[in-house]
């Protein structure tokens, strides 16, 4: 299905309405009518848990602590009380910003500042600056020599043009530390009170987190004045809508055929998979692509401008497979994206939750499939701990690890399909589906699964109807074991 098709919008609007709190409307949170206008064009029927409540909240001007989830609707939640701080265009007492949104990555600030434009789109003076490293200084000093109201930035860059005098933030009013607590994990700590030091004490300062304890809540406590705090429950990340699948592999190999296998799953639209490091998400990209996927890898020693082309091929569908490392990765809000592959387990259980949010965005339904190796258990439990979901274990018929999970992880704890081969685990045989070739040479999605010939793809049909053994007996390509 093609990702921006009618059905699509439709299907879309439908799982929209799951996460969302019934029977409230976004005209009761006392937004202004103009951006209640550009809310209906998004086609969002009703506000989000955290909108409800961190909506109001911000309007009254009170500081704001908001634990709160990838995918749960947040960027709306500070946006839209910022916006309509704005909207009156009471001009700032200098001529510098009066709402500043700080975020982790490069790629979340896009995001974020492609929120602010959807949901100002009635402002029309409204003027944005997005400071982000990878991107031309001068270019960004040019647009800041320019009354901006809003800047979106990583607190890097930003720093950057606060050293060389090209931006001054007297005139900020409002403060957005968005995923403060990936920030802090970046190092940005001393970064953000150098920040936070050139803005008024008079300011007020919505922070966004996934956790509000430990590190975060010390900051939290330096930086906000008598805040509320808000946390949120139904993050689309802990909430049902993304199936969390565990994988046992017994080696590269066999991941590779794992992987191989199930983006040729039928229920697979687009992908992510995650690897640990930059050169592996080079080599299972470039396997992937001599293996006839239309994948392309995205990390952090790209340039930025690569970095974006890459994002938009995806927006478009023109990428099935996106082969990431974590940071690289944050952000992205690709509603076609029906599953996230943990390739290598993530070195911590708070990035597992921000990987498999690249799925299941808007409400949708996604699934999460995480390789462990035997020795990689410790972080599979932690990983339950901390979502408080069990990981099911699925088995790939053709594919069984030689090594087993424990007896505690047999399908009666699970309600897996551990073993079970009429399980989901079957329907992600190559054979079970349509599989995500590149025939067209632009990547989208074929009709009837073939693949360019001539060209050291492979005809899907063919791929398909070989059993996964076979598949591993043939002739192998340099790299397709992604060494
Ligand atoms: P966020 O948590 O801000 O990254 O948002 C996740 C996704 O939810 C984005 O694709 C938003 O466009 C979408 N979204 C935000 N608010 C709503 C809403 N009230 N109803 C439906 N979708 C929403």
């Amino acid at each position: 299905m093609p990702i921006n098709g009618p059905d699509d919008g439709m299907q879309a609007i439908l799982h929209r309405t799951r996460n969302t709190r019934k029977n409230m409307n976004f005209n009761e949170l006392g937004l202004d009518a103009m951006l209640l206008q550009a809310i209906a064009a998004t086609g969002y029927t009703s506000p989000t848990q955290v909108q409800v409540r961190a909506i109001p909240a911000a309007m009254k001007g009170s500081d704001l602590l908001v634990s709160s989830q990838t995918g749960s609707g947040k960027t709306a939640a500070f946006t839209l009380p910022c916006l309509n701080r704005l909207i009156d265009r009471r001009p700032a007492q200098g001529s510098g910003p009066r709402v500043l949104i700080l975020t982790p990555t490069r790629e979340l600030a896009q995001q974020v500042e492609n929120a602010v434009k959807t949901y100002g789109r009635g402002l029309r003076w409204l003027n944005t600056a997005c400071l982000v490293g990878g991107a031309p200084f001068f270019a960004q000093a040019k647009q800041l020599s320019r009354p901006v109201d809003i800047v979106v930035a990583t607190p890097g860059r930003l720093i950057d043009h606060l050293q060389r005098r090209k931006l001054k933030l007297s005139d900020i009013e409002v403060l957005v530390l968005d995923e403060a607590d990936r920030m802090l994990d970046m190092g940005f700590a001393e970064d953000i009170e150098t920040i936070v030091a050139a803005t008024p004490a008079s300011r007020q300062t919505l922070l966004f987190s996934a956790t509000l304890d430990g590190v975060v809540g010390k900051l939290a406590a330096r930086l906000t004045s008598n805040p509320e705090r808000i946390e949120v429950a139904d993050s689309a990340s802990r909430s049902g809508n993304i199936e969390q699948r565990l994988m046992m592999a017994d080696s590269l190999g066999h991941k590779a055929r794992l992987l191989e296998s199930l983006l040729g799953g039928a229920d697979l639209q687009q992908a992510v998979v995650f690897t640990a490091t930059k050169k592996s998400a080079e080599e299972v990209s470039l396997s992937l692509q001599e293996k006839g996927f239309s994948a392309a890898a995205l990390h952090g020693d790209m340039h930025q401008s690569a970095r974006n082309k890459t994002l938009d091929r995806l927006r478009q569908g023109r990428i099935g497979v996106l082969v990431a490392t974590d940071v690289a990765a944050r952000g992205i809000d690709v509603a076609g994206i029906s599953h996230v592959i943990n390739f290598d387990a993530p070195r911590q259980a708070e990035d597992y939750v921000h990987r498999i949010g690249r799925t299941g965005r808007a409400g949708r339904d996604g699934v999460a499939i995480t390789f462990f190796g035997s020795r990689e258990m410790g972080m599979a439990r932690a990983i339950e701990r901390f979502t408080g979901k069990p990981l099911a274990v699925h088995v790939i018929e053709g594919l069984e690890p030689t090594s087993r999970p424990s007896a505690a992880r047999k399908p009666q704890r699970s309600g897996s399909s551990y073993g079970d081969r009429a399980g989901t685990a079957r329907d992600a045989r190559p054979g079970a589906g349509k599989g995500w070739s590149s025939p067209a040479g632009d990547g989208r999605r074929p009709g009837g699964g073939f693949s360019r010939e001539g060209s050291g793809f492979v005809r899907r049909d063919d791929a398909a109807r070989r059993a996964p053994d076979e598949r591993s007996a043939a002739p192998r390509r340099p790299r397709a074991d992604f060494r």
